[in-house]
């Protein structure tokens, strides 16, 4: 049996592909309809149109990723992608006919359904899953079990031991959920991150953390207001009525993401609110019936000014692997956004993600069993690091205010500093999802700690510029034991 951790787009594609391929497959989830891939909106990344090339994909992903993409994996994934959207056709899922432009494309390649695109597909795989008969269980996994470097099996929060198993895929998400402000739901606490490296397995590019400039909160629901709002005419104003963007950036409102998530963080530091205006935005209702949908739900229409902050968005570091999802720990595959497969470097090209997920699920079958290579760790050092043995509960809520407070959109050396001692004095060791929380912040912490530059996702007030002679490297950490 090959157990697989996660219901999200990457757990559910990697199910399908490998039952259709004859593998009995389960697949365990902390919850059915979780996971960023049920919010995700724009779509998926491929280049099809006969004026695109994989080429040119590759070249933009690169670009983005400001220095640290990992040229092997970009290539395999941009070459991937076509073939990937072809199978989903071939297994009936209909996209819309046209090609969306996002952010950083210099090509329409993102392949969409609505504005909705995650949702429709989750829910399509899902459907697919049960059709073919895959069993998928509503349970916690909260360790894995290894021996001698091969993973042997897990264990799970309702009791299930499983033994003797030569292959667990985890796709459990990333951990963009412990920040207080964020476009994630509460699943993505990255809990296999924690447990693998508990378990000894390297993890990377833990401190590029994706944060998205335009998340609303109302009604205590967060909700991320697309990209595309502002690219149709959406403003941003702040509570003197000033359109501020362009005190920041040329492009006003169309900065790239960080800048502009930076630029709306300093506004709230000066003591100003920020709000979205929808209102110079053409036939709304039509083209935004998600967005309109939320407003309506809270009894907003898109005459009322929308308030948002920047929240955290995408992880892009995670458990380090290869692109056929092979970890550092023998039969241990993680795939999906816990997965740190080097694809983004250090910002992610929009709409690489779920790319990223269909690729390594859907290759699943062509790689599970085969000669084992684990990944190529010559492009970074690995740190040791010791475990404390002993410390305090701190809850999810504290976490997240925390990691808010010191390691966010703008981060500097002593609140980083202040942050590492903080989680020293957690419990890391524990089963609960807080826990695992603490330990994949103080490592986070620790890696942006150590990362004394700004590039791509990661600024440093104190280091405001890149050093590509010190950091055009990988940081990855391994654990060497505990107090
Ligand atoms: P997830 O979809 O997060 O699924 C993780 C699964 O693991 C869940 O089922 C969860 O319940 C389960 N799980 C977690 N912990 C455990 C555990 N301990 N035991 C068992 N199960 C566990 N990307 C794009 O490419 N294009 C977009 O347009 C886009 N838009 C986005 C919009 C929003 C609002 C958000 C939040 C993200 C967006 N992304 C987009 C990112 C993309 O959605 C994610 O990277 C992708 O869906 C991740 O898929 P996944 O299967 O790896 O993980």
């Amino acid at each position: 049996m090959i157990y697989i951790i996660g219901s999200g787009i990457a757990g559910l594609s990697a199910a399908i592909s490998l039952k259709m391929s004859n593998y009995p497959v389960t697949v365990i989830t902390k919850r059915i309809h979780g996971g960023s891939s049920y919010e995700s909106r724009g779509g998926i990344a491929a280049a099809t149109a006969p004026d695109d090339s994989p080429e040119l994909h590759a070249r933009d992903t690169i670009a983005v990723g400001d220095g640290l993409c990992d040229v092997k994996s970009v290539d395999y994934f941009t070459r991937e992608a076509p073939g990937v959207i072809e199978t989903l056709e071939k297994w009936g899922f209909e996209f819309d006919e046209d090609l969306r432009l996002e952010a950083g494309h210099s090509r329409r390649r993102v392949h969409h359904r609505t504005d909705s695109t995650g949702m429709f597909l989750a829910n399509f795989l899902l459907e697919l899953a049960t059709k073919l008969g895959i069993n998928i269980v509503e349970d916690r996994v909260v360790a894995l079990k290894v021996r001698d470097n091969a993973v042997k099996g897990f264990v799970t929060a309702g009791g299930v031991s499983v033994e003797d198993v030569d292959s667990v895929i985890l796709a459990t998400g990333g951990y963009a959920y412990l920040w207080s402000y964020t476009s994630n739901p509460r699943d993505n606490t990255g809990d296999s991150i924690a447990l693998a490296f508990r378990a000894g397995a390297v993890v990377g590019d833990l401190e590029f953390v994706q944060f998205h400039p335009t998340v609303t909160i109302v009604g205590g629901e967060s909700f991320l207001l697309t990209e595309t709002l502002r690219g149709e005419g959406a403003v941003l104003i702040n509570d003197r009525g000033e359109r501020f963007a362009f005190k920041y950036h040329e492009k006003g409102e169309l900065a790239p993401r960080d800048v502009l998530s930076r630029a709306i963080y300093n506004e709230y530091r000066l003591g100003r609110r920020v709000y979205m205006d929808l209102k110079p935005i053409d036939d709304f209702e039509v083209k935004f019936p998600l967005v309109n949908e939320f407003l309506r739900r809270h009894g907003l229409t898109k005459n009322d000014l929308i308030p948002v902050v920047p929240g955290a968005h995408y992880s892009i570091g995670g458990v380090r692997v290869n692109i056929k999802g092979e970890s550092t720990i023998r039969g241990l595959y993680v795939i999906g956004e816990a997965a740190d497969t080097g694809l983004h470097g250090a910002n992610r090209l929009a709409s690489n993600s779920l790319l990223e997920a269909l690729v390594m699920g859907i290759n699943m079958p062509f790689y599970i069993g085969e000669g084992w290579e684990g990944p190529d760790l010559s492009d970074g050092e690995v740190l040791g690091i010791k475990l404390p043995g002993n410390g305090r509960e701190v809850s999810l809520e504290e976490i997240r205010k925390f990691n808010w407070d010191y390691l966010g959109i703008v981060r500097d050396g002593d609140g980083l500093s202040r942050l590492v001692s903080i989680y020293e004095g957690a419990y890391l060791m524990g089963f609960d999802e807080w826990s695992n929380a603490a330990l994949v912040s103080y490592l986070t912490a620790k890696a942006a700690l150590m990362r004394e530059e700004s590039r791509g996702s990661h600024y440093r007030v104190d280091y405001p510029e890149k050093d590509d002679a010190r950091f055009r490297r990988r940081i990855y950490l391994r654990v060497v034991g505990h107090d």
